[in-house]
């Protein structure tokens, strides 16, 4: 989550609406000049379906640069930003086959492969980050669900409750400036930052209509010996926490220590 958020702000400068993007604007402004010289017979259709080709993926460029740097997401937005990269990735396989016919046609230089094989060594990198963010993301819908799951069975079936998470009340308080103290304790024990996955709310929070601002996750396993001191050290210290084990059915991951008192819905539903 620290590296997230270092790349958000790396991205916040690049940051553009899909539709202010000038690479979009200008394969759009091309299209339009294309068009209209192939209806007057003055160029090739294929030249527009290049420049068509060309502005899917200007339109797949902009959405990356909003949803791998930018905001956090939701999990569809996390699957359509996996999906862009995918798309990104075949274009420029594709580019780099047609090349490399010509090359073995004879009709170009090995050399001229260069480029191609670069740009789809980018784009297969820009695939390998936007999985690894889609997985964090799904991750931290896997715990928000689990979350959720706890908090209706509470209402429903207390006694089933109890087995999906441990529950610790302390003095009921939790506030960033008691946060900042489990950090630095966690650091100084582990050599480590504490792995927060959620701090606060966040847009899977959101899209679930839950409450989780002034509330932390922590993606720890509460069994693990990093888990087990944490719990050792926030009741000690009396501070609020949900230790969950399992996950939602369904759903691969969902244990984490989540500090603070439980989310409450949004009170514009969700
Ligand atoms: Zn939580």
């Amino acid at each position: 989550m620290r590296v997230l958020a270092g790349l958000t702000l790396v991205a916040a400068a690049c940051l553009y609406a899909q539709t202010d993007d000038p690479a979009v604007i200008q394969a759009k402004t091309e299209i339009e000049r294309l068009r209209k010289l192939v209806d007057a017979g003055a160029a090739p259709r294929l030249q527009l379906e290049k420049a068509e080709a060309a502005l899917g993926d200007a339109e797949d460029s902009a959405f990356l640069r909003k949803t791998l740097y930018g905001q956090d997401l939701t999990e569809s937005q996390a699957d359509d930003m996996v999906a862009a990269a995918a798309r990104r990735f075949e274009r420029r396989k594709k580019a780099y086959d047609d090349a490399k016919k010509l090359v073995d046609m004879g009709a170009a230089s090995s050399l001229s492969l260069d480029t191609y094989v670069q740009d789809m060594d980018m784009a297969r990198k820009e695939c390998d980050l936007a999985d690894a963010r889609a997985k964090l993301t799904h991750e931290i819908a896997g715990m928000a669900q689990t979350e959720e799951w706890f908090t209706v069975r509470m209402a429903t079936a207390p006694t089933e409750a109890h087995a999906i998470a441990e529950r610790f009340d302390g003095d009921g308080v939790f506030s960033m400036a008691t946060f900042s103290h489990v950090e630095s304790a966690f650091e100084d024990k582990f050599g480590r930052p504490l792995p927060v996955s959620a701090m606060g709310e966040t847009a899977v929070h959101r899209a679930l209509g839950f409450d989780h601002r002034g509330r932390v996750d922590v993606a720890l396993n509460p069994d693990a010996p990093e888990g087990a001191w944490l719990r050792a050290y926030l009741t000690a210290n009396r501070i609020p926490f949900f230790a969950f084990r399992q996950a939602v059915p369904g759903k691969a991951t969902g244990a984490h220590i989540h500090i603070g008192p439980m989310s409450t819905r949004l009170a514009n539903g969700g």
